[in-house]
C-alpha cells in the first residue's frame, strides 16, 4: 500500500479530481484508471485508513456513503446492475490508504475477482 494519501489531498481540494459528488460527509469522482464504464470511487472526507479500522461510531457514515452509491448508480444509468467494491489492506487490493468504495458498471463484471 502507498503512504501517500493522495485522497486527502482531493477531499482538500490540492490535487484534481472529476468530481460528481459532493457533501459534508463525503465525496464522489471518477477514477483515474477507469476498469468499467462507469468506474466511480465514493470517499469519506473523514481519514479512515482502512476498513478494518472503522469504530461504531462510523456505522451512519458508512450507511451514508452507501445511499450515495444508490444515487449515483441511477444517475449515471445503471439500471441493469452494479458492484460495489471496499478493497482491504494488501491482499485485498487497497493500494490508497484512505477507505475508498468502488462503484463499477456498465459492462457484466465477472465473478470471482482475481
Ligand atoms: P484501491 O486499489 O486502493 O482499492 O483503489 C485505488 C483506486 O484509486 C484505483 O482504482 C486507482 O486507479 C485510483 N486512483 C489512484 N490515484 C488516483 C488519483 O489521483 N485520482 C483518481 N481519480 N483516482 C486515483
Amino acid at each position: 500500500m502507498l503512504s501517500d494519501n493522495i485522497f486527502l489531498k482531493i477531499v482538500e481540494g490540492k490535487i484534481p479530481a472529476k468530481i460528481i459528488h459532493s457533501d459534508d460527509q463525503c465525496l464522489a469522482f471518477h477514477d483515474i484508471h477507469p476498469q468499467a464504464p462507469v468506474h466511480v470511487l465514493i470517499i469519506p472526507r473523514k481519514v479512515i485508513a482502512t476498513h478494518d479500522t472503522l469504530q461504531k461510531e462510523d456505522a451512519p457514515l458508512l450507511g451514508h456513503m452507501n445511499l450515495v452509491a444508490v444515487k449515483l448508480a441511477q444517475e449515471l444509468g445503471l439500471v441493469d446492475g452494479y458492484r460495489l467494491i471496499i478493497n482491504c489492506k494488501d491482499q485485498g487490493g487497497q493500494t490508497v490508504p484512505h477507505l475508498h468504495m468502488h462503484l463499477m458498471g456498465g459492462r457484466p463484471l465477472s465473478w470471482p475477482p482475481g
